[in-house]
């Protein structure tokens, strides 16, 4: 893929997310695999609206974050984008700062982790073909430091192969996938399941 034609794609995700509420003002960034070896990342910029981006908003990153192309200043959690690629051979990346994803990440966030299993929508995971399966979602502790988070996004994922995504305290949802389409389906569908856990919740509770 050219870094135009990717640049067209984030664009349009980031348009829609912010549309569905997952990128709320500045937040969440974005990213496509142009290329592994030696690695070329196409990812929002810093600092972006994602409901006005444009593409040239769009940069263009190496394996260490550096910039290779465009204007704008990466992201700071492009290291974390790069993490995922490495250990996932991702070929896209995507980070939301939903409303549910959070909820869950504070309401779980003492226990590291939680899982939600038995929903049909489990099945549009990645390798998931029922809905008897119980997918955990490991919590990081948020920090400020990019090369400590990137370090334990890695180790995690190194770790568990058989994860689909990780949340960040109090911060957002990390997913990927081996290409837009279905990194954009995983947020899908963890978007639904973390709405359906958190609703069935309170509606238990309430
Ligand atoms: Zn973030």
């Amino acid at each position: 893929m050219t870094f135009s034609g990717a640049a067209e794609q984030l664009v349009e995700t980031s348009r829609e997310f912010y549309r569905r509420g997952w990128v709320s003002g500045t937040s969440g960034n974005l990213s496509i695999v142009l290329d592994h070896h030696p690695a070329a990342v196409a990812i929002t910029a810093s600092s972006v609206d994602k409901g006005l981006i444009t593409a040239d908003q769009i940069v263009q990153v190496g394996g260490d974050g550096r910039l290779l192309h465009g204007t704008g200043k990466p992201s700071a959690e492009t290291l974390i984008h790069l993490a995922v690629i490495r250990t996932r051979e991702a070929g896209a990346v995507l980070h939301t700062h939903s409303l549910y994803s959070t909820t869950l990440s504070d309401i779980y966030g003492k226990d590291g982790r939680f899982f939600i299993e038995g929903y049909e929508m489990l099945k549009g995971l990645s390798g998931i073909t029922t809905h008897e399966h119980r997918e955990w979602i490991p919590i990081l502790e948020n920090s400020q430091d990019l090369q400590k988070l990137s370090g334990q996004a890695e180790d995690l994922l190194l770790r568990n192969p058989e994860l689909h995504g990780f949340l960040i305290h109090r911060h957002g949802l990390y997913t990927w996938g081996k290409d837009l389409a279905e990194a954009r389906r995983h947020i899908e569908i963890f978007e639904f399941l973390f709405e359906a856990t958190v609703m069935s919740h309170s509606l238990r509770s309430g």
